[in-house]
């Protein structure tokens, strides 16, 4: 649904605010004037609005990133530096705000946006911010003739696209290294949680960042996010997301021989052996099956459990599931918030009928919840789902849903579930629960993805490699491997003679 700009809409005598596009350091709406309804997902209702750009403001911000990139990337490291840290201050400064409005935007609990999104993303920036202070580069000396020493430089302007689930966790994880090299940027956030994004603009203009090093175009992948990718001026894209569209992303900028890093779907397995420590398995495996109300790219949505154990892990787990608090993603008490949209709400719900028409037996959950309170009467909110007997070629435990729902499947031995584990497109993470070391050693070995946590879920360290394989991605981000997907290496070669 799309707003003229400067018509005036009210909620309840409260103006709508409107989020609009950041391009050489000021706050413009969109070119059409248009505007799109935010809609905040625990009440169903349009609470802000965001500005509906197109080609001609990705135009507008592609040429302010050109415009500022000489001087930019010419700074020093410890200029850059200075600069991302004072944004993750500012950020900082504002924590309770961002939170709040992280919590309101994606329908996530209060506590988890300021426990985990928004500290994490002060964090990216601190961390890239830091990082370019202690790079090494590569010096080779050729059988005395020659010294070869390698230069990074930026790439130019950077197309950063992410999606809702962790709007600015993941925009920042992108913005931070890009900035922190050199480059320039046009971030476009998901249209479906632009909120912190706009923060995080007011943020740069608080603190100075010269304009055009940072540009926010909103707007829907469709118009705005195919702009990007199909720029010629847009010399890499790294993007978040689904398979589907990172397909598409691939073919659009392949023309242009973009550098592309793509961070897509997953499908993980949780593995849990009979000599797991089930005081922390069965928390860890709810835990990585719900967290975010499912809908974390990482989430453990399907659960192998060794026939041993299968019936006694199984009955605790559902116990520690029923214990997880469903409710109004601003009360401080919730675990279990909203799903982001009516259309993921709905698309949670079929993948419940699936399960039951592929022969499925709900364990738990499996219905809408009942009403949390007035305000929520109209939320997408949906209960962690525990669904067993399925056979693992089935649709619900191939295909990514990205909602609350998890299958539980029973093995016997490693070879059988290491082939489970790798049978799906996906290759994105696993997390394996395990007393034997050498058990853990030899499934994270045999394990098709790009992380394997042991006896843990979702332990973050920034500096390493973090990505996917198969249709989970190319690329990897994170420390070392994040500040050279933003460079481009050139090696110059010195004779050390005249023979030479
Ligand atoms: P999505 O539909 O693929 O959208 C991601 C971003 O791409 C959004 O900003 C979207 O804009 C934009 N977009 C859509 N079509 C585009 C196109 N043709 N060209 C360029 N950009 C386009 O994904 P989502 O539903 O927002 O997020 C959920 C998915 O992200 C899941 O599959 C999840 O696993 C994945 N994810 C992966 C990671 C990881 O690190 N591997 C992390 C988080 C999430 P619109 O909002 O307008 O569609």
């Amino acid at each position: 649904m799309a707003f003229k700009c400067g018509r005036t809409r009210s909620h309840g005598g409260v103006q709508v605010k409107h989020i609009n596009n950041f391009i050489a350091g000021e706050m413009v709406p969109a070119q059409s004037g248009a505007y799109l309804a935010n809609i905040e997902p625990a009440t169903g209702t349009a609470y802000s609005e965001v500005a509906d750009s197109d080609a001609a403001d990705v135009g507008t911000a592609v040429n302010a990133a050109r415009a500022a990139f000489p001087a930019w990337s010419q700074t020093t490291a410890a200029v850059r530096s200075r600069r991302l840290l004072s944004i993750a201050q500012g950020i900082e400064n504002r924590l309770e705000e961002f939170a709040r409005a992280e919590s309101i935007d994606t329908g996530k609990p209060i506590s988890l946006a300021r426990n985990l999104d928004i500290p994490r993303a002060i964090q990216n920036f601190r961390f890239f911010a830091t990082a370019i202070l202690h790079t090494q580069s590569a010096a080779h000396v050729t059988d005395g003739a020659a010294l070869n020493y390698t230069l990074r430089h930026p790439v130019g302007v950077a197309g950063l696209i992410t999606p809702w689930n962790l709007p600015l966790y993941l925009l920042s994880w992108k913005i931070a290294p890009a900035l922190a090299t050199g480059n320039t940027a046009i971030a476009k956030p998901s249209e479906l949680t632009p909120m912190t994004a706009g923060l995080l603009a007011e943020v740069c203009q608080e603190t100075e960042l010269p304009p055009g090093v940072l540009n926010i175009v909103h707007g829907t992948g469709a118009k705005v996010g195919t702009a990007i990718t199909a720029h010629p001026q847009v010399a890499c894209i790294s993007f978040t997301g689904g398979t589907v569209t990172g397909k598409r992303v691939a073919q659009s900028a392949a023309p242009h021989f973009k550098k592309v890093s793509l961070e897509l779907g997953g499908k993980n397995p949780t593995i849990v052996f009979k000599s797991a420590d089930l005081a922390s398995a069965v928390p860890g495996a709810a835990r990585a099956a719900f967290a975010n109300q499912g809908q974390v790219c990482l989430c453990g949505s399907r659960i192998f459990v060794q026939a041993s154990i299968y019936e006694e892990f199984t009955e605790r787990l559902v116990a520690s599931v029923q214990k997880i608090r469903i409710g109004d993603p601003l009360d401080e008490s919730t675990q279990h918030g909203a799903l982001v949209s009516h259309a993921q709400f709905e698309k949670t719900m079929s993948y419940v009928q699936l399960a039951k028409d592929e022969g499925g037996e709900l364990l738990y959950g499996g219905q809408p919840c009942p009403t949390i309170n007035d305000r929520c009467q109209n939320g997408f909110f949906f209960p962690p789902t525990l669904i067993t007997g399925l056979p693992a070629d089935c649709r619900v435990n191939q295909e990514e849903i990205f909602g609350p729902i998890a299958t539980l499947t029973p093995f016997s031995n490693e070879a059988e579930v290491v082939d489970a584990a790798n049978g799906t497109p996906y290759g994105l993470s696993a997390s394996v629960w395990t007393q034997d070391l050498g058990q853990a050693q030899r499934v994270s070995a045999g394990l098709e993805c790009g992380t394997v946590w042991v006896n843990c879920w979702l332990t973050r360290d920034l500096r390493v490699p973090f990505g996917g394989v198969k249709a989970s991605g190319v690329g990897r981000e994170g420390g070392a491997e994040a500040l050279r997907f933003f460079t481009e290496s050139k090696n110059v070669c010195i004779a050390m003679s005249d023979s030479s």
